[in-house]
């Protein structure tokens, strides 16, 4: 847990796993001092913290389901399988440089609103690591208050979207009820934000079961499959989604070469 706020910036641009970067930030206050010495520039700590906004966008989650994927209800299994039982993917998703932009600036505002977050108290921890074998993820909820056991999970948007909300995004109390459940945390906090404006809607709602449920025992289907593909020798795939190569999601799904080998 981090105590001084202050901690939640960084200098040095982490390169390492998420404890090195962690442990980075707890010696923040050693940079301060530095820089009060006058030994760090003040145009570094500026650089540093566009820095860190980018390196969480390219963060990975080191193996495992994706929540905000999972989240949207309709995927694949066959691409689910593939990513349980560790399928090097074919390509990387690439964005245009718009693209990149927009998401780097979602990206600041996120961290922005963690700092004030964590500044004022109200969350205890930010980017907490989420494992879950059950579940099969390894993510990070974007905040947590321990004490009043509840997730945070916030999400940048345009002022026309932001006019429309009136409640949660379903997709989006799936997505932190899968980082709540395993952190043994009881509700969540959405904070929707609009990033022309930092204008927020916030939504304090139960975690969703029935959806959790419902995908552990998808897992736990996925698990069992792999189990007798080892013992087989012989690999045999959950379904198509897709009916051919040229569809929407094939183009766009990393296995697509092997899922139409196979
Ligand atoms: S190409 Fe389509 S059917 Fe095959 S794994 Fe990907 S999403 Fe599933």
């Amino acid at each position: 847990m981090i105590d001084d706020p202050m901690q939640a910036v960084v200098y040095d641009l982490p390169s390492g796993t998420r404890d090195e970067y962690k442990d980075r930030l707890r010696d923040f206050k050693g940079m301060i001092d530095q820089y009060l010495d006058g030994q760090i520039r003040s145009k570094h700590i500026a650089l540093a913290a566009f820095e860190l906004a980018f390196w969480q966008f390219k963060r990975s989650y080191g193996g495992g389901f994706h929540p905000s994927e999972v989240s949207k209800g309709d995927y694949c299994k066959r691409k689910l399988y593939f990513e349980y039982v560790g399928t090097e993917p074919e390509k990387s998703r690439s964005f245009s440089q718009q693209t990149m932009r927009i998401f780097n600036l979602g990206t600041m505002v996120h961290l922005y609103m963690q700092y004030v977050l964590l500044k004022e108290k109200v969350i205890t921890d930010f980017e907490v690591p989420v494992v879950s074998k059950t579940l099969g993820i390894n993510g990070s909820a974007d905040g947590e208050n321990t004490a009043e056991e509840i997730t945070f999970e916030i999400k940048t948007m345009s002022s026309f979207i932001f006019a429309k909300l009136v409640e949660p995004v379903k997709e989006h109390v799936r997505q932190a009820t899968m980082y709540a459940y395993p952190r043994g945390m009881k509700r969540i906090r959405l904070i929707y934000v609009n990033k022309d404006s930092l204008e927020l809607k916030t939504f304090l709602v139960p975690l969703d079961m029935d959806f959790l449920n419902q995908f552990a025992e998808v897992v736990f289907e996925l698990k069992t499959l792999k189990k007798e593909n080892e013992k087989s020798g012989v690999e045999t795939l959950p379904e198509k989604r897709c009916k051919n190569r040229m569809d929407n999601r094939a183009l766009e799904c990393p296995f697509a070469n092997k899922c139409f080998e196979a």
